[in-house]
């Protein structure tokens, strides 16, 4: 089950860069989580994980739904409806575009999306997943989500392919700083060093993935690994749904968590159609039960 450099290296994709048009910050329906997983996928996931040295965690939002952060049309309501109070989509208020233009509309909602994150916890997903970074020789997070909340649970080795609403940089000057939650702010802020703009290090709708993400992703992706697990993500992106496809190059075992359909779930070898505290708990204490190795 060990990678194939060789067979990797030709296939290693020159990610896209231009996909953040439609980037999901907190999306997926909050649904069926609590269901309880099937023992035999259960089993099955557990004896991929054992024989991996290396695994690769995608992850979007389903997996921090069970930390209670609301789903995609639940921040604050803001995508009800095509009606916000600026009569505009959420999209084009979160664009990079609008960002230039009315720094302050974007901010009021980067602020809503903040809000809605501040005091959410890592769940037994986050949690498994870091414990499997102190087991294994090898594992990688690459997240979607911009909650920070895999880091929270103690993960090092995280991709953050969309950012982190808690980073934030001077639009101007070399200013970067962490920030637990935006309380206080003056919107839109300003630059401490030089009073220009500053911004949270996300991917706005219709910008670039950021260059140092996207290269240590290609860079992991040439290397390959024994073990992709996708979990809460519909895989709509091509770079999210790109180390699945790839693991049937690598000849490395794939398991999706998800309750619903997604575009990698005909393909995976294994899937666990429930929310993700729930799986990765279960997976977990299948794999204690045998240790890895
Ligand atoms: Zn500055």
């Amino acid at each position: 089950m060990l990678s194939s450099s060789s067979a990797a290296v030709p296939l290693a994709p020159r990610l896209s860069r231009r996909c953040a048009r439609a980037v999901h910050w907190v999306v997926v329906p909050n649904a069926a989580t609590a269901a309880a997983p099937d023992p035999a996928a259960v089993d099955a996931a557990a004896r991929i994980l054992r024989r991996a040295r290396s695994v690769l965690f995608v992850t979007g939002a389903g997996i921090s739904a069970d930390s209670g952060l609301p789903t995609y049309r639940g921040v604050g309501g803001l995508y009800e409806s095509d009606a916000t109070e600026e009569g505009l989509p959420i999209e084009v208020l979160l664009s990079g575009e609008t960002f230039r233009r009315r720094p302050a509309t974007t901010w009021k909602y980067l602020g809503a999306i903040e809000r809605a994150c501040r005091g959410a916890r890592p769940n037994r997903a986050h949690e498994a997943i870091a414990a499997l970074e102190g087991a294994l020789p090898r594992v990688v997070v690459l997240t979607q989500n911009i909650d920070g909340l895999h880091r929270a649970a103690g993960s090092r080795d995280v991709i953050e392919i969309h950012g982190d609403v808690h980073r934030l940089a001077c639009t101007r000057c070399a200013f970067r700083a962490r920030v637990p939650d935006y309380e206080g702010f003056e919107m839109p802020p300003r630059c401490p060093e030089c009073a220009a703009l500053v911004r949270p290090e996300v991917v706005l709708f219709g910008e670039m993935l950021p260059d140092e993400a996207v290269a240590r992703l290609e860079e992991e992706l040439r290397r390959g690994f024994d073990a992709v697990f996708s979990i809460g993500t519909t895989s709509v992106f091509p770079y999210v749904a790109a180390p699945v496809r790839m693991a049937r190059v690598w000849g490395a075992g794939t398991v999706e968590v998800n309750p619903g359909e997604t575009e990698v779930s005909g393909i995976v070898d294994v899937r666990l159609r429930c929310g993700a505290a729930a799986a990765m708990d279960a997976l977990l204490s299948s794999v204690e039960r045998s240790p890895v190795g």
